[in-house]
Order: C-alpha cells, then sequence, then structure tokens
C-alpha cells in the first residue's frame, strides 16, 4: 500500500528524508477517481522516478459557481488500490481546510492564457487550477511532474507557469489515453448514460472526419470546424456546444491548417460537459 499523507507537515517531512537519499520524486496531481489516463502518467513517473508522489484533492477553486464541484465522483479506497497497483510510493490527499486554511487569500493569475478557450466558459478556472499546481509544487517539490494532454490547455498554461515564476520542476507530457472506442478517459464520463455515451463518441469520430478532410486536401480550419460542429449536432443528447477552435501548437487560432495545430473542442452531452483534444497529422 502507498503511504497515505493528509497534512502537508507530515509530508514535507517524509519527502525531506528521502530528498536527503538523493532520490528522485516524480508527482502526479490528480482530482482523484483514477482511471486508465491517471495510470499512464503513474507509470511513465514510475518508470522516471526513485519516488512517486500522487496527489488526490478536489481543487474548489477551479470549479465556478453551478459547475459540478458536489458531485464530482470520489472514492479513495478505490484510487488507493489503483495506486498500489500501479506501484505509488506516496498518496498525498489533503482535506479542503489543509490546502486552504481560514485567512487564505493569495492567487496565481494566468492572464491571458487562461482567458480563451476553456477559460472564456470558465471564468477563473485556469488561475485556480495554475494556484493549487503551484501550492502543490511548493509542498512536494518533485524533479519531474506529470501532465495529460486530454487538458491540452491546462498543460501550456502550467508550462508557462513553470517558465515564469522559475519553478525547478519538469514538466512531462502524456498523450491521452482513450477507451477502445475512442472516447478520451476522464472521471467525468461516469455521469454519462449509455445513451449519452455513445453521443460522446461524436467528439471522438469528428477527429477522424476532420483528420479526412485534411487528408483529402481540406486546409481551410473554418469549412473544418463547421464540418466538426453539424456532425457532433447530428448526435441525439448533444445540448451544446461551447467552442470548436483550430489552433496551432500554442494555442494560437489558425486560418490554414498544418500539421501539428490543435483541433479543441468543448461539447454539453446531457448535463456533462466534455472536452477533448486532437493533434492534426497530415
Ligand atoms: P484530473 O484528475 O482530471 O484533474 O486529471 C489529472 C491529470 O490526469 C491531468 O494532468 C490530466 O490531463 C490527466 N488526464 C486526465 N485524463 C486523461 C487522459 N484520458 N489521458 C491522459 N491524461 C489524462
Amino acid at each position: 500500500m502507498p503511504l497515505l499523507f493528509k497534512k502537508i507537515k507530515d509530508l514535507r517531512n517524509y519527502l525531506k528524508s528521502l530528498r536527503c537519499e538523493k532520490k528522485e520524486i516524480g508527482f502526479v496531481p490528480t482530482m482523484g477517481y483514477l482511471h486508465e489516463g491517471h495510470r499512464a502518467l503513474i507509470r511513465t513517473a514510475r518508470n522516471q522516478n526513485d519516488v512517486v508522489v500522487v496527489s488526490i484533492f478536489v481543487n474548489p477553486t477551479q470549479f465556478g459557481e453551478g459547475e459540478d464541484y458536489d458531485r464530482y465522483p470520489r472514492d479513495l479506497n478505490r484510487d488507493l488500490a489503483i495506486c498500489e497497483e500501479e506501484g505509488v510510493d506516496v498518496v498525498f490527499a489533503p482535506e479542503v481546510s489543509e490546502i486552504y486554511p481560514k485567512g487564505y487569500r493569495t492567487k496565481v493569475c494566468v492572464g491571458e492564457l487562461g482567458k480563451v478557450l476553456e477559460g472564456a466558459f470558465r471564468p477563473g478556472h485556469f488561475d485556480g487550477v495554475a494556484t493549487i499546481v503551484v501550492k502543490l509544487f511548493n509542498i512536494v517539490q518533485p524533479d519531474r511532474a506529470y501532465f495529460g494532454e486530454k487538458d491540452y490547455q491546462q498543460l501550456k498554461i502550467i508550462q508557462q507557469v513553470v517558465e515564469d515564476l522559475n519553478i525547478p520542476v519538469e514538466i512531462v507530457p502524456i498523450p491521452t489515453v482513450r477507451e477502445r472506442d475512442g472516447l478520451a478517459c476522464s472521471s467525468r464520463n461516469v455521469y454519462l448514460s449509455p445513451e449519452e455515451r455513445e453521443s460522446a463518441l461524436s467528439l471522438y469520430k469528428s477527429f477522424l472526419l476532420a483528420e479526412k478532410m485534411i487528408k483529402s486536401g481540406e486546409r481551410d480550419a473554418e469549412r473544418i470546424k463547421e464540418a466538426i460542429k453539424a456532425f457532433i449536432e447530428s448526435h441525439p443528447h448533444v445540448t451544446g456546444i461551447d467552442y470548436v477552435e483550430i489552433t496551432d501548437e500554442n494555442l494560437n487560432p489558425k486560418k490554414v491548417v498544418e500539421k501539428g495545430d490543435r483541433i479543441l473542442l468543448a461539447v454539453r452531452i446531457g448535463n456533462t460537459r466534455l472536452i477533448d483534444n486532437w493533434k492534426v497529422e497530415i
């Protein structure tokens, strides 16, 4: 079983002794309810470090009003069992009051990159993400930290924060893990009814459609985005498309699509909001 810590002080003391032994620490921050995507991050961390630390914390400050903070799935025992299977050494699962004690005030503001795409629909979300990640980096002081491309904008923002604030950690990106039929693994997939899950597959299928258009010579981003929207909207249970965007690898919008660009989207299926993205390979 991994060692479980709930208090910052105890975790710090333990990791300090390991650092004295010159052990390299790999860190995987999560909100728990672990799945194959998280396992991929953990496995890479296991391969590249002496010690693997996983944090499990549903961070309230990255959820907006009316979002799913209260109903977000939580099951610490299930997560601990998965961590054990993956050879995790340490799990950090603090209470909210441990991370944001009374009188807590400071936050990290990520600026423009946090206001586009996801940020336009979830104001303050990325400030909340950056704040918790910087706090966790200061608590764990890892050599490397692992982030999924599933949350592509989050990954780019964390890379920017680490560079801007000179945080001595190597950010390791991990490609998106999908279920057998192509649906991107997500803790939020448990919200989907079987019929909704079927419609949720349209996100992945729309990427294949875009690839096909691009392979047959289409380069106009607007036309590709329209085709993606029309395809997704043709499915039942789709209650809204927040955005479909095509950008370069640094999230700058593109008019003419090239190899290495990203298609990013957010779609609501029933009451569930899903995000996904795709790297254009021509
Ligand atoms: P979360 O618990 O959803 O906050 O995710 C924790 C980390 O796992 C983040 O770095 C996510 O990008 C990553 N992650 C979540 N889903 C996937 C996936 N399907 N494939 C790869 N990484 C993922």
